[in-house]
This record gives C-alpha cells, sequence and structure tokens, in this order.
C-alpha cells in the first residue's frame, strides 16, 4: 500500500524512494532498512550540534512533563522568559524585544507585520517592501512575496504583494545605488539575508557590502529587517553573520537552529522604538499576531539546552574545526575541471557543478540519485553543490562526503 503523506517540495509522480529514518545520533542517520547516512546538510539547515544532543532530549522531555503548553496571550512562563533574556543578552543591545513565533516563515511574517504596524502607528504610512534578487524568506504568503519569484511560486503570483528588488551585490555599487534610490522614494522597510543567500545558491557577499546597506537604510528611515533564519547560530562561523558586519537591525528573525534544531521554534526581536510605537492605551494598535503554539513551553525548554550547550561546550572550536576541514576540502574539489565559484562562509561550502541548466534540469535528480545510492543525505540546488552539516560531524563521514562530491563532478561531462 502506497503512504498518503504528502511530503514537501517532492515530485510524487516520479516514484523516487523516500526512506524511512528510525533514529539520529550527532550527524548520522539510521533507516529502517539498516543504512547509516551521513546528515551533510544539517536536515536542512536546522541541526547545529547534531541528532538526539542528550542536553536537549532532555530538556524536552523535562518540560513535556512539567508544562506542556499555555496560551501565550497576557500569560508567561519560564523557559520563554528565560529564553528572551538570553537572546537580549546575546545580541545587541539596540534589540530589547522578543516575539516569539514557530518557523522562520512566521518570524519573517511578523519582522513585515511589526514593520507596518510601526509606520501606521506613527500616522506616517509607509508601504512598500525592498528586497534583494535572488532571496528566500520561506514559503508562506507573506515571505513569499518577499522572496525570488519563479516555479517555486508562479501558480500563487496572484496572492503575492509587488516589492522593489535590488539586485544581488555581483556589482557592489550597482546594488547600493538600487537601494538609495528605492529608499530615497520611501519604503517601509527592507528585508536580507545577511552575507549569505541560502535557497538562492548559497550566494556569497562581503560584510562591507551589508553594513553600506545597513547604512543607507537608517539614512531613509527604511526599517532594516535582518533574517538570520539560515545564518544564525553559528552557520557562518559567528553566532549571528551581522556581527561580521558590525550591522545592528532594527528587526532579526531567528529560527532554525534555535533549539539546536530539535522542535520548532521562531522568535522576531524588535527595537524598542517598534515596540513603542504599538505600545499604547488604546487596544487598536496593539500587535495582531498570533499563533497556537506562540512560545511553546517544551520548545522554549529546548531553546534554553541549546543556549546552555553554546556556554557549556566547545561549540566555537567545533565549528572552527569544521571551517578547517570544510576549505581544506573545498579546495581540493576545486581543482576539479567541472567545478566552478567554490565558495565559503564557516561552516558552508558550496560549488557549482558543469552548467546552470535551472532548478528543473536532469542533472538535479541525477545527482540526488547519485549521493542517495552512497548513504548521504546533499541536496543540491539545481547544479549548486553545498555541504552544512551539524558542527559535531567526524572528520572520515565529511571525507566521505566531499569524496561523493569528486565522483558527482567526473560524472559531468
Ligand atoms: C529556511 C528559511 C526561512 C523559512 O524558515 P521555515 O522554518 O522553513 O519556515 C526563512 N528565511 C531563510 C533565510 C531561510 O533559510
Amino acid at each position: 500500500m502506497t503512504s498518503p503523506v504528502w511530503h514537501p517540495f517532492t515530485q510524487h509522480g516520479l516514484n523516487e524512494p523516500i526512506p524511512r529514518v528510525t533514529h539520529g545520533e550527532g550527524a548520522i542517520l539510521h533507516t529502517a532498512d539498516g543504512r547509516r547516512i551521513v546528515d551533510a546538510i544539517s536536515s536542512w539547515w536546522v541541526t547545529t550540534h547534531g541528532h538526539g544532543h542528550p542536553r536537549i532530549a532532555a530538556a524536552i522531555a523535562a518540560q513535556a512533563a512539567t508544562l506542556d503548553q499555555i496560551i501565550f496571550a497576557g500569560w508567561t512562563h519560564e523557559p520563554a522568559e528565560d529564553v528572551a533574556a538570553e537572546l537580549i543578552r546575546l545580541t545587541p543591545p539596540e534589540l530589547t524585544r522578543v516575539f516569539f513565533s514557530d518557523s522562520g516563515s512566521t518570524a519573517v511574517e511578523v519582522a513585515l507585520k511589526m514593520a507596518l504596524g510601526f509606520w501606521a502607528n506613527r500616522g506616517e504610512p509607509r508601504e512598500r517592501i525592498l528586497v534583494m534578487q535572488h532571496s528566500y524568506h520561506g514559503d508562506t504568503i507573506g515571505a513569499m512575496s518577499v522572496g525570488a519569484r519563479g516555479v517555486f511560486n508562479r501558480p500563487y503570483a496572484p496572492l503575492l504583494f509587488d516589492v522593489g528588488t535590488i539586485p544581488f551585490p555581483t556589482d557592489p555599487q550597482a546594488t547600493l545605488d538600487a537601494l538609495e534610490a528605492q529608499a530615497r522614494a520611501g519604503a517601509a522597510a527592507f528585508i536580507v539575508e545577511p552575507l549569505v543567500l541560502g535557497a538562492g545558491g548559497m550566494l556569497i557577499y562581503p560584510p562591507a557590502v551589508l553594513a553600506e546597506m545597513r547604512a543607507i537604510c537608517a539614512r531613509h528611515g527604511v526599517l532594516f529587517i535582518a533574517d538570520e533564519v539560515m545564518t544564525g547560530w553559528g552557520r557562518t562561523g559567528t553566532l549571528f553573520a551581522c556581527e561580521q558586519a558590525g550591522v545592528v537591525p532594527d528587526i532579526l528573525c531567528l529560527s532554525k537552529g534555535l533549539t539546536g534544531g530539535a522542535v520548532p521554534l521562531a522568535v522576531t526581536l524588535a527595537s524598542e522604538a517598534i515596540f513603542e510605537a504599538h505600545r499604547s492605551t488604546d487596544r487598536s494598535r496593539q500587535f495582531f499576531h498570533s499563533s497556537s503554539y506562540t512560545a511553546n513551553p517544551i520548545a522554549c525548554a529546548a531553546a534554553r539546552a541549546n543556549f546552555t550547550i553554546w556556554r557549556e561546550e566547545p561549540v566555537a572550536d567545533r565549528i572552527a574545526t569544521l571551517a578547517a576541514r570544510q576549505a581544506a576540502h573545498l579546495a581540493d574539489a576545486a581543482q576539479h575541471r567541472r567545478a566552478a565559484n567554490p565558495r565559503q562562509l564557516g561552516t558552508i561550502a558550496a560549488l557549482e557543478v558543469g552548467h546552470d541548466e535551472g532548478y528543473l534540469s536532469d542533472l538535479a535528480p541525477r545527482l540526488l540519485a547519485h549521493f542517495r545510492d552512497r548513504d548521504l543525505l546533499v541536496r543540491p540546488l539545481g547544479n549548486t553543490l553545498y555541504v552544512m552539516p551539524p558542527y559535531s560531524i567526524a572528520a572520515d563521514d565529511l571525507a566521505r562526503v566531499w569524496h561523493a562530491i569528486g565522483e558527482a563532478l567526473d560524472m559531468v561531462v
């Protein structure tokens, strides 16, 4: 009997195998048919320390037995208070308020609503959102609206709102000029993935450009939203990517590694000015957003355990070790005549194989099958191969991944 499960980003008509995973440990996943798989993409960019970290597992179990769920409108609990307090300590002092939600997409929706609420409550309605070309901010309607348009969202185009798009900084001056012009014309906010555009193809740009973009927004009063859903929690070598540019956003979106990747949780941090624009004795000015599981105590307990791991375990050393190994493997792979545009930021390494034929080219499924056959979880973005493993991945498992990348480069003729 076939499964009734409808999977995300999966073409069921192709009948590709869907492995059944039974348990995970560190960077390794085990399947029902007895295979040992290396998770080279951190289960879609979320697993930072490794699967089944004992501290996070214990925190989840203890919290589930204590307080599983509580309405968060007008109520609070210790795990949420602890998580918010620690986030305020970890981020720049200008960010003073923490709003909880449950995915990267909703963190982005919340950021956009905060930005428009800020302007509306100040009686200076600004509506236009500025975005960067090739961006990805999630799959809900608002998040799709501020992301790149293409095959992923064409049928839903009638639901998406208009945005101002500035070019990806291949030519930094062109990007800055475009942002300057659009910001001067008046915009509510600019949303951007700092330093790396993830789903857009692991496209990396320099910290100086990020800093310049932030300065332009500040000059024109355009709110600066940093979407660190993918880049946060050490991915790029620092806790947050914005640190590398000395950038302080007005609004910061975090999710993915917030719980170490164990359970869904997201936050949108905001400056005091944005919070103040909503604070009043008038209920019509409050921030109108909630979801059933806002600040779920079990998820908050997992995030709190994640913070303990960051404080008490050598996470920065693991990241530095992984980054150095990635650099060595990438340098090797870059020698291949079919390898193009090798690049790295922190724990993320990427390159292109062969020629770009777009996401739906037949190369993509061949690459996917190549890695699947070798018990590796690698999921190319079109012809972009990238490696973004949990920080605890063993050296020989990482070497296996890169060996298979070498074979994949040989495969392309
Ligand atoms: C993954 C991602 C999102 C969406 O997060 P979900 O939890 O999948 O909704 C948003 N922004 C960026 C930069 C992402 O990489």
